[in-house]
């Protein structure tokens, strides 16, 4: 079996999870990339791939527990072993909560944190297997400090952090961590379609004068998946610029 530790990333196709991918790429991991569209991956594999890194597409539905499942069973069979896991696929379908419809909140919880329980129950088998792993789950300060349209987004990140909480106490004697990074504002396809004006004034309430890119949180996961990072555990991350300092 090969030294080169596996990294799964969901919501590889773009914005922030292509930015972890292409930079744990970069430290030597093998990606398995992951999201609904074949295409997208394939580009971000051609990407790593040109620049002398490793990865391999794995198109699925996160949202489908039975297909998400099956498909970390292929990875680990395909690519020998999970060593780290970066649960970042996510949506949102914002809305006041007296207007908040049965199917937004459950479309919510179920892509942002059912999957990620899933993805944790799956991987760390694999992980204990090969006795390391790194859990990320990425959150965000919605989910720390709330956001009003934000219900169903904000309990489903605050649920990432009890589960990694409990996770990082359930597998810590098994050389597993797992940690959240909860990123501010990032300039991604999620956040591309708010006004300028809104920008302009969330940009102002940050200590750091600019909006979040993608490889801000990029780094802080390739610090958190080191194998030197042993010691960090149970550990909820804000990249936001100061914006929050919580
Ligand atoms: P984007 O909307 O740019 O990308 C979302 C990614 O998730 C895409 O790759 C998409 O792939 C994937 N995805 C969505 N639903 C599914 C699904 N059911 N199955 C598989 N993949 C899915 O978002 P960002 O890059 O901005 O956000 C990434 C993460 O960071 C999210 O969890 C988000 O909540 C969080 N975050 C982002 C912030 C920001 O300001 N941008 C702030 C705080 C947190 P595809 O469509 O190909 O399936």
């Amino acid at each position: 079996m090969s030294d080169t530790r596996i990294a799964i990333v969901t919501g590889a196709s773009r914005g922030i999870g292509k930015a972890i991918s292409i930079r744990l790429a970069k430290e030597g991991r093998h990606i398995a990339l992951v999201s609904r569209s074949a295409g997208p991956l394939a580009e971000v594999k051609h990407a790593i791939e040109s620049a002398g890194g490793k990865a391999s597409v794995f198109a699925t539905d996160v949202a489908d527990n039975k297909a998400f499942a099956e498909a970390i069973e292929k990875i680990a069979s395909d690519l020998g072993r999970i060593d780290i896991l970066v649960n970042n696929a996510g949506i949102t379908k914002d809305g006041l909560i007296l207007r908040m419809s049965d199917d937004d909140w459950n479309a919510v919880v179920q892509t942002n944190l059912t999957s990620c329980f899933v993805a944790i129950r799956a991987a760390a088998r694999h992980m204990m297997r090969g006795k390391f792993g790194r859990i990320i789950n990425i959150s965000s300060t919605s989910g720390v400090v709330g956001n009003a349209g934000q219900a169903n987004y904000a309990a489903a990140k605050a649920g990432l952090i009890g589960l990694s909480k409990t996770v990082a106490r359930e597998l810590g004697g098994k050389n597993i961590t797992c940690n959240v990074v909860a990123p501010g504002f990032i300039e991604t396809d999620m956040t591309a379609g708010l006004p300028p004006e809104i920008k302009e004034r969330i940009q102002q309430m940050m200590a750091i004068k600019r909006l979040g890119v993608s490889e801000d949180i990029a780094a802080a996961v390739a610090y958190l998946t080191a194998d030197d990072a042993g010691y960090v555990t149970g550990q909820t991350l804000c990249i936001d610029g100061g914006m929050t300092m919580c």
